[in-house]
Formats: C-alpha cells, sequence, structure tokens
C-alpha cells in the first residue's frame, strides 16, 4: 500500500502543474452557466496533449466534452463541473471539481498503463450544474450507457465529508398578467399583477407549516411594477420546491400551481407557470464507494466526518439513479468556519494554496477508489451490490 501511495505521489508530482494552473486560470475567468467555452477548451486541450480521444460538442451541449482513454470496460467516469455563479465567480468552487476529474483521470490512466490493467477511464465535462442541469440531458442522451461507476467530488465549507443524500429539486417561474390603469385617478380599471404574487407568496405561506420538515419552498419576486401610480400589469416570481422524495415532491409540484392559479383567480389576473430548468433527482449515494472515500480521507489526513443530509441539491443526483456513483465533500477552508459557500470568501478559498492542496489529495483517493475497482473483484461487486435501484 505505502508503494502504491508512492506512486501515485509521483504520477501527481509529474502533472500537478499543468492541472493547477487549468484550475487558477478558471477561477481568474468565471463563466456562467452555459456559457463555459473558455473552461471547456482548457480542459480539452490538456487531456488531448495526454492522449485522451475527446469529444467536443459532446451529445449536442456546445460546453460539454468527454475524455477517454482505453477500451471496454469497466468504464469508470469522473465528472467535471465548471460553471461560475452571476456576480460571486467560483463561489461554488467548481474550479476545483475540475481539478479533481482532471487529476483523478490523469492519475487512473497512467496507474493502467503502468499495472498493465484493462478498462477505461472517462472525464466527462458537465455543464450548467447551477443553471440548467446538463447532467441530466447527458443522461438523458446515453451518455452514461457504457458507463460502470461515476466519481467526482465537491469543494465544501464543512468538513470533508462522503456523498451524501441530497433533497431534489423542482423551479418554476411564475408570472401574473393584469391591466395598467391610474392607481388614483381611475384604479376600478386596473387588474393588479403585483397583489397576485403577493397572495401566491401568502398562499405559500399557509401551505408551509403543513409541510414535513424535509421540505424547502423559497422564492423570490423579480418583477412587480414600475411605479406607485401605475397599477402593475405583470409581475414575476422564481420558486424553487425541495424534497428527499420525488414521489412528494411531484405532489407539491401540484399543490403549488393550484396555490399559484388562485391568486390569479382572485386578482381576475392570467398567470402562466413555467418549469425552467430540469428537475434534480433527490440522490441516492452509494455505501461502498462512501465507506472507501471516508477510509482513504482519513488516511490522507484530511479529517473526514460523515455528514447529515443535505436539503441542498444537484443534478448529481440523476446520476445516482443510472450507475453506482459518489459526490464526495473536501473541504477547503480549513479553520475558518465563518465562510460560507456560495459567498465572494468562498470564491477566494476556491484560489487558494490549501485549497489546491485539498483537491490534490482528493484526486488521489478517487483514483484509487477507481483503481480499486478495476482490479478487486471483491469490492467491485460490494459497489454494484450497494447500487439501490435493482440491476445493472
Ligand atoms: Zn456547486
Amino acid at each position: 500500500m505505502k508503494n502504491f501511495t508512492a506512486t501515485i505521489d509521483e504520477i501527481y508530482e509529474q502533472h500537478k502543474e499543468l492541472i493547477q494552473q487549468v484550475v487558477q486560470q478558471i477561477h481568474s475567468k468565471p463563466e456562467l452557466s452555459e456559457e463555459e467555452v473558455f473552461a471547456c477548451q482548457l480542459q480539452v486541450e490538456l487531456l488531448e496533449s495526454l492522449q485522451f480521444d475527446v469529444e467536443t460538442n459532446y451529445k449536442g451541449l456546445p460546453t460539454a466534452f468527454n475524455g477517454v482513454f482505453g477500451k471496454g470496460r469497466p468504464n469508470i467516469c469522473f465528472m467535471s463541473e465548471y460553471d461560475a455563479l452571476p456576480g460571486i465567480g467560483h463561489g461554488c468552487g467548481h474550479n476545483l471539481i475540475t481539478g479533481v476529474a482532471l487529476g483523478a483521470g490523469i492519475l487512473l490512466k497512467e496507474l493502467m498503463v503502468k499495472h498493465n490493467v484493462e478498462g477505461q477511464v472517462t472525464i466527462m465535462g458537465t455543464p450548467a450544474e447551477e443553471k440548467r442541469g446538463c447532467k441530466i440531458d447527458l443522461i438523458k442522451a446515453g451518455a452514461l450507457d457504457d458507463v460502470d461507476i461515476v466519481l467526482m467530488a465537491h469543494p465544501s465549507d464543512h468538513p470533508t465529508s462522503q456523498s451524501m443524500e441530497e433533497a431534489g429539486i423542482m423551479q418554476f417561474l411564475v408570472s401574473f398578467k393584469g391591466r395598467t390603469a391610474h392607481a388614483a385617478a381611475g384604479p376600478e380599471k386596473g387588474l393588479n399583477a403585483l397583489d397576485a404574487v403577493r397572495l401566491l407568496f401568502n398562499g405559500v405561506d399557509a401551505w408551509r407549516q403543513q409541510l414535513p420538515e424535509t421540505c424547502r419552498v423559497h422564492g423570490v419576486i423579480k418583477e412587480g411594477g414600475n411605479a406607485p401610480n401605475i397599477i402593475p400589469d405583470y409581475s414575476l416570481a422564481d420558486f424553487y420546491l425541495r424534497d428527499f422524495d420525488m414521489e412528494f415532491l411531484e405532489s407539491m409540484k401540484k399543490r403549488f400551481k393550484n396555490i399559484a392559479k388562485g391568486a390569479a383567480l382572485m386578482t381576475d389576473t392570467e398567470v402562466l407557470i413555467e418549469e425552467v430548468k430540469n428537475s434534480y433527482k433527490p440522490g441516492k449515494p452509494n455505501d461502498a464507494l462512501n465507506q472507501e472515500f471516508m477510509k482513504l480521507s482519513e488516511e490522507y489526513g484530511m479529517h473526514p466526518q460523515w455528514a447529515e443530509p443535505s436539503r441542498a441539491s444537484s443534478d448529481f443526483g440523476d446520476v445516482t439513479y443510472e450507475v453506482p456513483a459518489m459526490h464526495a465533500f473536501f473541504n477547503i477552508t480549513g479553520e475558518d468556519d465563518i465562510v460560507v459557500i456560495h459567498s465572494k470568501e468562498f470564491t477566494q478559498c476556491a484560489g487558494s494554496t490549501f485549497a489546491q492542496e485539498q483537491m490534490a489529495k482528493t484526486s488521489k483517493i478517487l483514483s484509487q477508489i477507481a483503481y480499486q475497482f478495476l482490479s478487486d473483484n471483491q469490492f467491485q461487486k460490494q459497489v454494484i451490490t450497494a447500487f439501490p435501484f435493482g440491476s445493472l
């Protein structure tokens, strides 16, 4: 084992600089969901220089790619994300997810060559996690049909932890259309779209008391009129619904739509309810992969702690229904317990030396788990048995 980790360290050192450069360049030039042209290009260039066979515009998504080395099965897929947040850049640290995917993929490739192990390494570039969730488009287009397991790791403001259960999510844009009128001289001629959106929020608040603890419903008003002396003829709200149970989430969607329709009825306005992004399924992690991650991250001195289920959501949730999958978390905030994810401070952490060190350790751990899946039949069996959605 000691020799094995020494080999991994040695291989990583050879590629460290190039990987770090890609990660830092993506950090300094943040791109929003589905606009990740530069980030995509950097990864494609690096992988091509290392003899990966790379398909760009993967499954018709301009900023997705698929880099493959080797052939046949098992096929281990490392997923990369690289989209940033509006206004704060890499406040979710997706530049480091890129780094882990590249590091782990390159390490596994070199280990397979060195030890003459059969199989395939895939590094899949998956755009727009923050917005539309392109993993779902990729799954629908068959991107995981020939994949055996998927491994990914996300930076965190919490202690390093396993891939936890995560909530599913649906997003709705609700708009109301009324009629403008002079708010003082002729209000009786108007139909107030702002009233409709206020009643939508009141309806949601009344509903909230009857919702189980596991749910989240949260929204903002994006448009609500132009001036106090004009009855607003248009309003727009943006809402997220979340729960751990997909069936319950469907029932929430039905109620939410009824509340919106009720608000329109009360104000004689017209309502339009749009489901804007792919809904994300609740993430169901693989226990065998998790156990191995926790064991190895302890050995790497990352002080991991088992985490409670998270009410956050990711399009990785859908991946966990397709194949055994792991979306682990690695801490990048160190001793600092004030910095939270999705903040400018977290953006700074995502560009730090400490984050690069944690990213390097995580890459090594993921490559080790993957290598074990390829070379240890018993572990492979455990992982497949732990898949919660029937036979593969
Ligand atoms: Zn994220």
